[in-house]
């Protein structure tokens, strides 16, 4: 094994561990899935991980994910959660298994006109806490159900859940619990958004405690860049 390889042998043992131990302290639901967000490491990368038994990895870039995905074996699930920019998503739609970043009926609207020639990804929608900063992606939590019964029929159909990033200008725990809640409220009206994806390598055990059942973790596996 190299020593690229070992180091992240290592780095992905000690987060399966920490990922284990939230699990067991939270007492319910499945397992989190682990989302080994690759993004600005090289598809070598992401190809050793795929050795030390890596199914799940995750991209910001619509470029960098569909080289990556087209270099590497067809049984990882590769997860787009970057910010979705209009022209490139035939292309996202061409390589992403999942995309948790979908914040745009126009976006919507885009993805379902691809419906009729491939699978579409599945969907989480992703909520903005900080609503008064629009520079950051996602949905207002008071824009949500609207959001969501506005979404094309295809769409609709293959929405999953709720995703957040925790904004800097609260404590991840409360941002969490906020998203769990808006999570609890939307399945009243649409119990197949069952999914919460929250929970980066700062804060993923909070995410946890919290019933994340994605989290996407990046630097504590690959290091920084
Ligand atoms: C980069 C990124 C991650 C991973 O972040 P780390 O702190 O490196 O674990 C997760 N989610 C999103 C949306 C990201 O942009």
């Amino acid at each position: 094994m190299s020593e690229r390889q070992s180091e992240l042998q290592a780095n992905l043992e000690s987060v399966h561990n920490r990922v284990h131990a939230a699990f067991r302290a939270r007492g319910s639901g499945d397992a989190p899935t682990l989302i080994v967000v690759t993004k600005n490491f090289p598809a070598s990368d992401a190809q050793l991980l795929y050795e030390l038994g890596v199914r799940d990895c995750g991209e910001n870039r619509d470029q960098e994910g569909s080289e990556k995905s087209a270099l590497l074996t067809s049984d990882i699930r590769w997860h787009f959660q970057g910010q979705i920019q209009g022209r490139k998503i035939a292309s996202i739609a061409s390589w992403a298994a999942v995309v948790h970043s979908l914040d745009q009926l126009s976006h919507a609207e885009k993805f379902a006109t691809l419906a009729d020639r491939l699978e579409l990804p599945e969907f989480f929608l992703q909520v903005n806490l900080e609503p008064e900063r629009t520079d950051r992606g996602g949905v207002a939590p008071s824009d949500l159900l609207r959001f969501i019964e506005s979404l094309p029929q295809s769409v609709y159909g293959k929405t999953i859940g709720l995703m957040t990033v925790a904004p800097q200008s609260m404590q991840a725990a409360q941002a969490f619990e906020i998203v769990a809640g808006l999570s609890t409220q939307v399945r009243t009206a649409h119990p197949t958004l069952t999914c919460l994806s929250m929970g980066m390598s700062g804060d993923f055990e909070a995410a946890i405690a919290h019933g994340a059942t994605h989290i996407r973790v990046g630097s504590s596996i690959l290091g920084s860049r």
